[in-house]
C-alpha cells in the first residue's frame, strides 16, 4: 500500500532580516546555486531510502521562497516528481509582498503551485518599519490583488504583541482583512528569542512590548472579530473560511513528512530527522553525500504518543483517543490520557473519548502542552 506523504523545502535566503526572527535564513545570495545543489542531492539519498510514497502536499518555506529565481522551485518540483510519486492536492509557496510580480504569479501557477503564503504580519506601516519588514501597507494591498487574479488560496500571515502595537493596530488588521477576505489567516502572537536583535532591544529599554493586559486584550479581539467575519478557527494560529492548510493538518496530525533543506525537520515511520541550520555544514555535507543530520532517532512508542498528542491538541477538533489505542495500546495511551486528566473540565473538553480545548483552554495551550515535553 503506498503512503502518503507531505514534503517540506526550506529555502533559506532573505532580503534582509527582520528583528525577531530566528528561522534558518541568510542575507547571502552567494550561496544560492550551492544550496539548491545540494538539496537536490538530498532528495535523491533520501528518496532512495523511502519506498511506494506518494507525495499529497508540497510546502516551499522560509526565510523567502519568491527571494530567489523561480527555477530554482521549478527544478526541485521536477526533480520531486522524477524521485516519488507526485500527485498534490496541494503546492504551496511562501512569498514576501515586495517580490510578488504578474511575471512571478504566472511562473508558479504554471509550474503548478495552487496556494500562495503571504507575510504580511501588520497593517502598520509605523509597525512595519519597527519590525523590519521592507514594504509598506500600500505596496501590500497592490500584490494582493496581482496574487489574488491568480491564486484562489491565500493565507495572510499576521502577528500581534508587536513592540510600540495597540489595540487600534490589531482593529486595522481585522479591517484589512475583512476587506481583503483571504481565504486563510494565519495569527501568531510574537515570540521572542534570546539571540534576536529584538531581545536586547527589549532589555535595553530602545522598544516596549504590550502589557500583558494589552496582549491579552488583543488575543481577546483577534478571536471574536475574527469568528465576526466569518472565519472558522480549526487550529490553535489558524482560521479559514473554506480551506484549511492540507499540508499544515499533515504536521498537526503527526502525519508522515519529509523537510528538505537548512532545518528541515521530518517523520516517518516512526522516524524523527533535523537537519543542521548551519548552511556551509549542510552543503559541505551534501557534497559528500552525506545527509546533514543534527538529530536522527527512532521514536518509542511513548514519544510517538507525545508527539501525536501535543500536534494534535493544536487542531479544534482535539485528538481521537480511539485512534491512539487503535495504533499504540492501552496502556501507554492511558499514561499520557492521566497526565492530561487535571486539565479536564477548565482547559480540555475529555468527554467521547476526544481530548480537545475548550474555549478558554485554548488560550491557555502553551501550559497544557508543556505537560507533554
Ligand atoms: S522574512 Fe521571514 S525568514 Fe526572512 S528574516 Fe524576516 S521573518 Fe525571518
Amino acid at each position: 500500500m503506498k503512503t502518503d506523504i507531505s514534503i517540506y523545502v526550506h529555502v533559506p535566503f532573505c532580503s534582509r532580516r527582520c528583528i525577531y526572527c530566528d528561522f534558518a535564513s541568510y542575507v547571502n545570495d552567494g550561496f544560492i546555486s550551492a544550496y539548491f545543489d545540494a538539496v537536490h542531492r538530498e532528495i535523491d539519498i533520501v528518496s532512495d531510502q523511502i519506498d511506494n510514497s506518494r507525495v499529497f502536499t508540497l510546502y516551499f518555506g522560509g526565510g523567502t521562497p519568491s527571494h530567489v529565481p523561480v527555477k530554482h522551485i521549478s527544478n526541485l518540483i521536477d526533480k520531486i516528481h522524477a524521485k516519488f510519486q507526485y500527485d498534490p492536492v496541494e503546492v504551496t509557496v511562501e512569498m514576501n509582498p515586495e517580490d510578488v510580480t504578474v511575471d512571478l504569479c504566472r511562473d508558479l501557477k504554471a509550474i503548478g503551485v495552487n496556494r500562495v503564503s503571504l507575510g504580511l504580519q501588520s497593517t502598520s506601516d509605523q509597525l512595519l518599519k519597527v519590525i523590519g519588514r521592507p514594504y509598506n501597507v500600500k505596496t501590500f494591498l497592490e500584490k494582493y490583488e496581482i496574487t489574488n487574479t491568480y491564486f484562489d488560496n491565500i493565507n495572510v500571515d499576521l502577528m500581534y504583541n508587536l513592540p510600540f502595537e495597540r489595540l487600534s493596530d490589531v482593529d486595522s488588521d481585522m479591517k484589512m482583512i475583512e476587506k481583503i477576505n483571504p481565504d486563510h489567516i494565519s495569527f501568531y502572537e510574537l515570540e521572542i528569542h534570546e539571540e534576536v536583535p529584538l531581545y536586547s532591544m527589549i532589555k535595553s529599554g530602545t522598544v516596549k512590548l504590550p502589557s500583558e493586559d494589552e496582549s491579552e486584550k488583543m488575543y481577546d479581539m483577534i478571536i471574536e472579530s475574527l469568528d465576526k467575519i466569518g472565519y472558522s478557527r480549526y487550529e490553535i494560529s489558524s482560521w479559514t473560511k473554506k480551506k484549511p492548510s492540507i499540508h499544515n493538518i499533515s504536521y498537526w496530525e503527526n502525519g508522515e513528512y519529509i523537510g528538505f533543506g537548512l532545518s528541515a525537520g521530518s517523520h516517518y515511520g516512526m522516524r524523527r530527522c533535523v537537519n543542521t541550520f548551519d548552511i556551509g555544514e549542510y552543503i559541505q555535507k551534501l557534497e559528500k553525500n552525506e545527509l546533514p543530520r543534527i538529530y536522527d532517532s527512532i521514536n518509542s512508542t511513548k514519544e510517538e504518543i507525545a508527539e501525536t498528542l501535543f500536534m494534535g491538541l493544536r487542531l479544534t477538533k482535539g485528538v481521537k483517543l480511539t485512534y491512539l489505542r487503535e495504533k499504540f495500546g492501552n496502556a501507554d495511551v492511558n499514561f499520557y490520557v492521566k497526565k492530561m486528566e487535571k486539565f479536564c473540565g477548565e482547559f480540555l473538553d475529555c468527554s467521547d473519548e476526544i481530548l480537545k480545548f475548550t474555549q478558554s483552554g485554548m488560550k491557555f495551550s502553551a501550559l497544557v502542552l508543556s505537560e507533554l515535553v
